[in-house]
């Protein structure tokens, strides 16, 4: 447990209501991610682009939390299970305004084939 509690800033704030790589480019996401650590936010493993597990990759930040709305569980990159987690300052979910997939206007028409 002590490994699971380092990996968690309980101070960390969310870089965004998106993921943060993919609104630098032309990306979308499936679902979002927020990283426990630093508060990183990117896409799931069924976006085209993964960011949230090439965030944990590249960083060691290997504990994420869903940002989707009504979601609070929390996941392990390393031991590939789900971990009991803390609360996290707010907000907890991108905005319910925001569609899923999003973000608006950059998911294109076939998406469904596109997903990992
Ligand atoms: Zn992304
Ligand atoms: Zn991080």
């Amino acid at each position: 447990m002590s490994k699971i509690r380092h990996s968690i800033n309980v101070n960390s704030q969310p870089s965004g209501a998106g993921c943060v790589e993919c609104l630098k480019g032309d990306g979308w996401w499936l679902h979002l991610r927020r990283c426990a650590e630093c508060g990183h936010i990117g896409c799931c493993d069924s976006s085209p682009e993964q960011h949230s597990s090439k965030h944990a990759a590249e960083t060691g930040h290997h504990i994420i939390a869903s940002f989707e709305p009504g979601e609070d569980w929390f996941y392990d990159f390393e031991t590939r299970n789900y971990v009991d987690g803390v609360p996290l300052p707010p907000p907890t979910a991108h905005p319910t305004d925001q569609p899923v997939p999003g973000p608006k206007g950059k998911v294109p028409h076939n998406w469904e084939s596109l997903l990992n």
